[in-house]
C-alpha cells in the first residue's frame, strides 16, 4: 500500500495523511467517472486519434510549452512532409525551419532532427517502447516519455504536469507547488488512480479535466464528474462564490 507521511493540506497546516488514497474512495468508479465524462466532453486533436508512436512523439514535442490549437497545423504540416522517423531525421533544416518558424518553434527545429536520428541510427527508425531509452533520447524528458508510453503503447503511465498534478493535489486536498510535477510522491498517488485497462482514455480526459473544468482560478465543482470523490471540491460546494475563489488560489 502506498504510504505517504504527512503532505501539507490546501489550508497551509501540515496533516498527518498515511495514505491519501486509503480514504472511503471508489477507484474504479472514479476512473468511470472521469473516462465517461471524457468521452463526452473531451477535446479532439488530430494526434488523439492515431496510436502511431511517430505521431504521438511528434505531437508531444510540438506541444510542449505550445499552445494545442497553434500547434495543430504544424502538426498535420511535419505529419505530411515527413511521414516517419527516415524522413525527418533526411529533412533539410532550412525545410524545417520554414513549417515551424511562423509559430516561433525554430528552437524545436534542431531538437526534432536531433531525436529522429538518434531513433535512426541507435534504434533503426522505430520509436523504443522502454522507459529509459526514449529518456535517453534528444529533448525527451519524463513527461514525454510517459506520453509516449501511454498514448502510443497503451502502458499505464501516470502523466505529470502543471495541471493534472493541480487536480490530484485538489482530489485530497494537499498541497500543490511548482515542483509538484516532479515530486515521485505525487508520481506515485498519480500512478495508483490511472485506469490500468484505459491509461490513453483517463490521461485524456485528467487533462481535458484540468483545461475545462478544474481551472487554476475557478474549478467548476459543480459540474465535475470528480465531484464525489474531491475532498477540496466537497468543501466548496455550498460556500458563497468569493470564499470559494480566495480558496481556490492556494492550491
Ligand atoms: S470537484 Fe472541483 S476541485 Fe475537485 S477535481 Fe472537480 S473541479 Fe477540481
Amino acid at each position: 500500500m502506498l504510504y505517504v507521511r504527512c503532505w501539507r493540506a490546501e489550508s497551509g497546516a501540515s496533516v498527518p495523511m498515511n495514505d491519501p488514497l486509503a480514504h472511503s474512495f471508489d477507484r474504479q468508479r472514479m476512473r468511470d467517472s472521469l473516462v465517461e465524462w471524457g468521452a463526452a466532453e473531451g477535446r479532439h486533436f488530430p494526434w488523439r486519434e492515431t496510436q502511431h508512436p511517430y505521431a504521438v512523439l511528434l505531437a508531444e514535442v510540438l506541444l510542449h510549452r505550445t499552445r494545442a490549437s497553434q500547434v495543430v497545423p504544424l502538426y498535420l504540416s511535419v505529419l505530411e512532409r515527413y511521414p516517419d522517423i527516415p524522413s525527418l531525421a533526411a529533412a533539410p533544416l532550412d525545410a524545417l525551419h520554414t513549417i515551424l518558424h511562423a509559430a516561433g518553434l525554430r528552437w524545436r527545429v534542431d531538437l526534432l532532427h536531433a531525436m529522429a536520428a538518434t531513433i535512426q541510427e541507435r534504434f533503426g527508425g522505430t520509436i523504443p517502447r522502454d522507459l529509459d531509452d526514449l529518456l535517453s533520447l534528444p529533448g525527451v524528458g519524463h513527461y514525454i516519455a510517459g506520453a509516449v508510453r501511454c498514448f502510443a503503447f497503451a502502458e499505464p503511465e501516470a502523466i505529470l504536469d502543471t495541471n493534472t498534478v493541480r487536480v490530484t493535489g485538489r482530489l485530497f486536498r494537499v498541497h500543490v507547488n511548482d515542483s509538484s510535477r516532479r515530486s515521485p510522491r505525487f508520481k506515485k498517488v498519480l500512478q495508483v488512480l490511472v485506469d490500468p485497462e484505459r491509461p490513453r482514455e483517463f490521461n485524456f480526459a485528467l487533462l481535458d479535466l484540468a483545461a475545462a473544468v478544474c481551472t487554476p482560478r475557478e474549478p467548476r465543482c459543480d459540474v465535475c464528474p470528480l465531484l464525489p470523490f474531491c475532498q477540496t471540491g466537497a468543501s466548496r460546494i455550498g460556500r458563497p462564490r468569493d470564499r470559494r475563489s480566495r480558496q481556490t488560489t492556494r492550491v
